[in-house]
């Protein structure tokens, strides 16, 4: 195209910016309100539900069927057993997934991490491989366990088959960080075991790779496969884990490492949060608790179809209670029961309402929905 101007090109109309001239209006109230953290959270999660099923991979809005005892996840592996199986019960999350976090492990991956691997394996005519599945099973004394799940990228010949194993993390801050989670190198542990079975050929390194969301530089730690670590730790975990599961048991709240209950979405139900449950099993939402996050919850709800809300979340998410119904409140001292209508639970700063029927003869009772364990 010539560089010269075209003057019969007719100039566009710029719009006058004084706002009384042009027919586009945004009151500062309106768009404050649009700009809620309420309202962004509810854009963002329908946008990533909806890019999920359009990308056809619905299983990352979150999985409703609940996992056999036998089969386990490399990334769970090496975690807290109380967290992992409420996890694996499909108990209801209490915080909101780490969509920022999520959302920077998958960027960082795809636009640091892809291109810089194929440059690496690209000067050896090697190529590189989204990821690879692993599903093996392995005899344990508590019987046969299964492993299955998805590497990071994986540099691979031309037969696509894997040379070099990579696992990507990332973290706040890399500043400080000496060593790999143990729970990471129980991870690669099993993807090697997997691979090497899968494709008959001795994967005995990996590569775990720490990325900083604070200044996008790496750290790198090279693991070498060790026998003892994967028979004694790792898969003496998951055959604990599979006991645990098949006996129907709570496991202790005891956390594999200091930061698990801090990040952990079960502190209320397992006893480490702030209110008064402890020890609670996986199934049930905790009678009084209002904490649930809306797609947590629904998400519980889709996975125990006989499930209802508490009288306490209906009042919070009145939208939910006619799709799912409702428990009524019931008094702690006189066993009276209402409709969760009949009793509205907001003006108590938290506490739970008091029982009109014995409010007037010694101290009353509370009200609340049925306990876990009724539900
Ligand atoms: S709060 Fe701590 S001990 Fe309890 S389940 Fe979570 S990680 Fe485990
Ligand atoms: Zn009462």
């Amino acid at each position: 195209m010539s560089e010269d101007t075209d003057h019969t090109t007719p100039s566009p109309v710029i719009n006058d910016l004084d706002s009384s001239t042009s027919s586009v209006s945004f009151e500062a109230d309106e768009l404050l309100q649009a700009f809620s953290g309420e309202r962004f959270g509810e854009w963002y999660r329908e946008r990533k539900y909806r890019q999920n099923i359009e990308n056809g991979t619905p299983y990352f809005n979150g999985s409703t069927s609940i996992s056999d005892p036998e089969r386990h996840t490399p990334s769970q592996l090496l975690q807290c057993h109380r967290k992992i199986f409420y996890q694996r019960l499909k108990a209801p999350q209490e915080k909101p997934d780490p969509s920022g976090i999520f959302w920077f492990g998958s960027q960082f991956e795809e636009e640091f991490m892809m291109p810089y691997l194929r440059d690496i394996a690209s000067q050896e005519d090697a190529y590189v491989s989204n990821s690879l599945w692993v599903d093996y099973t392995i005899d344990t004394d508590a019987g046969e366990i299964q492993i299955k799940g998805e590497t990071d990228p994986a540099i691979v010949n031309d037969d696509a088959e894997p040379l070099f194993l990579f696992e990507i993390k990332t973290k706040r801050t890399i500043e400080g960080v000496t060593e790999p989670n143990r729970h990471h190198i129980a991870q690669v542990h099993a993807y090697m075991v997997g691979l090497s079975k899968k494709y008959e050929i001795a994967i005995d390194q990996a590569v775990i790779v720490y990325g900083s969301r604070t200044n996008l530089s790496i750290k790198s730690f090279i693991i070498d496969f060790d026998t003892e670590f994967w028979e004694e730790v790792v898969l003496n975990w998951a055959k604990t884990h599979t006991e645990y599961r098949l006996q129907d048991e709570l496991p202790p709240s005891s956390p594999e490492y200091g930061w698990e209950c801090q990040f952990c979405s079960y502190q209320e139900r397992c006893g480490k949060g702030s209110k008064e449950y402890k020890n609670s099993g996986s199934a049930g939402l905790l009678p009084s608790y209002s904490g649930y996050p809306r797609e947590k919850l629904v998400l519980y709800l889709k996975s125990n179809p006989d499930s209802k809300l508490t009288p306490t979340l209906a009042w919070k998410f009145p939208n939910l209670a006619e799709k799912y119904g409702v428990y009524d409140w019931s008094c702690s001292r006189c066993r009276k029961m209402y409709t969760w209508k009949e009793i509205d639970p907001r003006q108590k700063n938290g506490r739970r309402p008091t029982c009109p029927e014995c409010s007037f003869v010694g101290p009353p009772g509370q009200l609340a929905g049925p306990s876990t364990a009724e539900q």
